[in-house]
């Protein structure tokens, strides 16, 4: 079966903010399972529903998995409806995603958080996060919103990526074209 697809900026259905999940269903389930074979396919450490274009609460994410011989030891997490209920410090991390193709950027984000939210079963889980977990979940809790981490960078910056980006999706369209 073919791999779902991850939008890519400036996909609207990415500035979505997105539906808390109210019933952990088989289809649920689904798509945590698709989105994990998504973020080993690809590969990333974290993935938000939203860029696979369901508007609901759902993350998945592994920063311990290394791709390097292919057969790195997997340890994924699925949250649903994570939320942030504390944050502390500030630390700046170069980031990138998935739905920002070709480009990366330091962002200020908290050093650590206290993440809370439901696993499948539907238990409630909280995870303590500092460095690149505590980044890896703002990151991904920010796609639920909506946000993106250029949305997070200077405005410089960020209009410059958005100019690159528009000549690269116009040279897509037009191959060959000058
Ligand atoms: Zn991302």
């Amino acid at each position: 079966m073919a791999l779902r697809e991850v939008l890519q900026f400036p996909d609207p259905r990415l500035k979505r903010v997105s539906e808390p999940i109210e019933k952990i269903s088989d289809e649920v389930r689904a798509l945590a399972r698709d989105m994990l074979e998504v973020m080993y396919d690809e590969p990333g450490i974290g993935l938000a529903a939203p860029q696979v274009g369901e508007a609901v609460r759902l993350i998945v994410m592994d920063t311990d998995w290394k791709d390097e011989d292919g057969a790195g030891e997997r340890n994924p997490l699925v949250l649903v409806n994570p939320e942030i209920i504390a944050r502390e410090g500030s630390l700046i991390w170069t980031e990138a995603c998935l739905s920002v193709p070709d480009f990366s950027a330091e962002v200020e984000r908290a050093a650590r958080v206290v993440v809370r939210g439901t696993n499948l079963d539907g238990r409630e889980v909280v995870e303590e996060a500092e460095e690149l977990r505590a980044v890896c979940f703002q990151h991904e809790i920010d796609h639920l919103d909506g946000v993106l981490f250029i949305d997070r960078i200077s405005r410089l910056k960020r209009s410059l990526y958005v100019s690159k980006r528009k000549k690269a999706l116009r040279l897509e369209e037009a191959p060959g074209a000058r």
